[in-house]
């Protein structure tokens, strides 16, 4: 069987359908339906965060988070080593991406390179919590206070990380996340946003549904709904959250052992508990990287190169150099990691990356 960088968790089939039973019966499918609700105040009460918003996806929920935010075509401060979505969902807003290199050690915007780039125009930072590693909270709040910028943090990856004690999502103005089918705890598709001002977050609450409440229409909204089907494959998930990220741990700590010397990987914040969302590693350059990607694709194993190319390159972009991020796109790959690859299979994987380097 092929074998990719990740695979979706299933949960067993009857914790599923014991939920969509209770959909057929109820015949409510959408609109903040029961399953909606009940999976948003569990995963607040698991965060630790109050003002928490299931949508439908972690792209929409950037969207709205600018939006809510009154970011509007100004520029926003960003990472060029994220995926593309980060920046599309500047782009939609009609806002100008302002690229800042990335630390080597973690991948994370530079927060040191940040107020360098600062402008009378810039509104906003947009940093990525990139594979679950935290960025420079501290730092990047201190520049967002003196210069009244606006903090956003794209948490796609960040789902079970804590840093300095409390959820990685729960930095910043906004922080959003993502439960799309690859990420480690999802719900077929779908985001969640949870903000930190009471006000912004109602304002958010009827953006994410139109801008109305019945025939009173209050402000520019968007459809953000989730459904209930897709509430229920994440309750059937939710009680896994745990045994996913042991799972994954038993997964990294094997590459750890199997690969150190051979591969460079990145530093982690002393204060940081991983979530395991991913097992990147670093090559001496990309001829290596094919090399050993084209190895792997001998024997039906596949692994992909995380993040490439680096976003200020991209065709319709060309923004700028930011070396430190081009450097990194050019050698960098993700293992595949997810809570069923047996360690048989991570040895396998190892055999092949070592006899190629
Ligand atoms: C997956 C991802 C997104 C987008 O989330 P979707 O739920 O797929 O829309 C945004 N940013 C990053 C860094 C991601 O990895």
């Amino acid at each position: 069987m092929s074998v990719y960088v990740t695979k979706s968790f299933m949960p067993p089939i009857e914790e599923y359908q014991k939920y969509v039973e209770q959909i057929f019966k109820r015949g409510i499918l959408t609109n903040q339906g029961p399953c909606v609700s009940e999976l948003s105040e569990k995963l607040s009460e698991f965060l630790g965060v109050k003002n928490f918003h299931y949508v439908t996806n972690g792209t929409v929920a950037l969207q709205l988070a600018l939006h809510a935010l009154d970011i509007d075509g100004e520029e926003v401060i960003t990472t060029p080593f994220s995926y593309v979505a980060t920046i599309s969902s500047i782009l939609w807003q009609r806002c100008t991406p302002v690229f800042v290199d990335i630390e080597p050690n973690n991948f994370t915007i530079d927060a040191n390179k940040i107020e360098e780039a600062v402008t009378p125009k810039t509104k906003a930072v947009m940093a990525v919590h990139v594979f679950g590693y935290a960025c420079d909270t501290d730092k990047i709040q201190e520049i967002a206070d003196k210069y009244h910028l606006k903090v956003i943090y794209d948490g796609a990856h960040a789902f079970g990380s804590i840093y300095k004690g409390k959820s990685l999502l729960s930095y910043g103005d906004i922080s959003t996340c993502s439960f799309h089918a690859t990420k480690l705890f999802h719900t077929i598709e779908g985001g969640g946003i949870i903000v930190k001002e009471k006000n912004v977050s109602d304002k958010l609450e009827l953006q994410k549904r139109f801008g109305h409440n019945g025939d009173n229409h209050f402000c520019l909204g968007i459809n953000a709904k989730q459904s209930e089907f897709h509430a229920a494959m994440g309750l059937a998930n939710f009680g896994f959250i745990q045994k996913c990220i042991s799972e994954r741990k038993r997964v990294s700590d094997l590459y750890d052992k199997e690969l150190s010397g051979f591969v460079q990987r990145p530093k982690l914040q002393k204060n940081l508990e991983y979530n395991y969302a991913y097992y990147p590693v670093i090559f001496k350059n990309e001829s290596e990287l094919l090399r050993v990607f084209k190895a792997l694709e001998k024997a039906d194993i596949f692994a992909r190169r995380y993040f490439y190319p680096s976003l200020n390159k991209l065709p319709y972009l060309l923004n700028g150099r930011c070396e430190i991020s081009e450097d990194i796109c050019s050698r960098i790959a993700c293992l595949p990691l997810y809570p069923d690859l047996t360690d048989e299979k991570v040895s396998e994987i190892c055999q092949i990356l070592k006899e190629e380097i």
